[in-house]
């Protein structure tokens, strides 16, 4: 009698150098899947990928997603996640960031459909802008400045939504939209600018904890496996309106700040700094469709999630000065 061993599904990953994306391969690689992992390092890094060297399922493919994507045989689902995701990173890299919302997503759609596979764009809580309702449901359209600092990131991101919808109906992908809020873990980099590795950063080092404006924005954190759990979940359906994903859990920067200093047993002090431009006031999803549709809910509280992200930072620090 012979046995038959199926091959192994096949995902592409661009992004997957990046902080969220690499989770994202690692928790592919786990569920029995090959991965080819498309990065050009702008804002990711060799080292998040590292340990899957000898991993004979993973293969990186080094480019730039805004070049037409050559993946050899077949692939059944396609997770377009490379771009900019902090404000310092796409305050540095706006047209980069554009760049790789539209022709990325382009891309990344077109080699889906000649796979016929599935596929999911990374998208973000930041389509609703500095929102007028509040929790944030996927029925609302947002409030977005389309010529300010942020407009870059948001934009590129509400026209890869609606190329995303474009393709489901002329071509009939089978696509998803995730709308990520923000999440954090280990891999982020130090230097992002993101409020996470910046507090626990200086929080580690002894140094003052920059709040912006009056700290009395909020937003809501998400720990990275839960995040990838409620993304994994969505690509095995058939649904394609956006979806929110994040931890409903809200609370003030300045807040935040505090549970930061808390946790590490840092004597920082807390000052402030100017509030950026179109800095949103409030942030929290509202996760009833994730919870209905994926049967999906954030199980890391925050203090548990910072547990398992603190040491990372704390490791990186430690390296050369350079390090981040
Ligand atoms: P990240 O910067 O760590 O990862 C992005 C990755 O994309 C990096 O490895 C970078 O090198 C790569 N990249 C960028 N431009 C590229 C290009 N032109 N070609 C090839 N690779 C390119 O950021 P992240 O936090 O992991 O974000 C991943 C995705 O999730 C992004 O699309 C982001 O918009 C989205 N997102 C993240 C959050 C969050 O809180 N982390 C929130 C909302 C949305
Ligand atoms: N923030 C802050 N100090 C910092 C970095 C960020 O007070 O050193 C604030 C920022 O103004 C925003 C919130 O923290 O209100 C989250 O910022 P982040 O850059 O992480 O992401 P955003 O949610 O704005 O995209």
């Amino acid at each position: 009698m012979t046995t038959t061993h199926p091959r192994k599904p096949v995902a592409v990953v661009t992004g997957g150098a990046g902080f969220v994306g690499s989770h994202l391969c690692d928790r592919l690689l786990a569920e029995s899947w090959r991965v080819f992992a498309v990065d050009n390092f702008l804002t990711g890094s060799r080292d998040n990928i590292k340990h899957l060297d000898d991993n004979p399922d993973f293969v990186l493919i080094e480019q730039d997603v805004t070049q037409y994507l050559k993946v050899p045989g077949s692939v059944e689902f396609v997770y377009h996640f490379a771009s900019p995701a902090s404000p310092v990173d796409y305050g540095e890299y706006p047209v980069k960031t554009l760049k790789a919302g539209s022709l990325g997503t382009l891309n990344a759609l077109g080699l889906a459909k000649n796979k016929r596979a599935g596929f999911m764009i990374a998208s973000t809580s930041e389509v609703y802008g500095d929102p007028l309702v509040h929790p944030q449901t996927e029925g609302y359209w947002g409030n977005v400045n389309p010529v300010g600092p942020r407009g870059c990131y948001d934009e590129a991101k509400r026209f890869a939504e609606a190329l995303t919808m474009a393709y489901l109906l002329e071509d009939k992908v089978n696509t998803h939209i995730v709308r990520i809020f923000n999440t954090y873990g280990p891999r982020m980099r130090l230097r992002d600018g993101r409020v996470v590795p910046a507090f626990a950063s200086q929080a580690l080092l002894g140094e003052p904890l920059t709040v912006f404006g009056n700290g009395s924005q909020t937003r809501s954190f998400c720990y990275v496996s839960d995040l990838v759990d409620g993304i994994w979940r969505l690509s095995r359906t058939e649904f394609h309106e956006p979806v929110n994903v994040g931890n409903p859990a809200e609370m003030t920067v300045r807040q935040f700040a505090e549970a930061i200093i808390k946790i590490t047993g840092s004597r920082s002090p807390i000052i402030s700094k100017p509030l950026p431009v179109d800095d949103p006031k409030q942030r929290r999803p509202d996760i009833t469709r994730a919870r209905q549709l994926l049967g999906w809910e954030p199980k890391v509280s925050l203090e548990e999630g910072l547990r398992l992200t603190i040491p990372y930072f704390r490791e990186r620090l430690g390296r050369a000065p350079a390090a981040g």
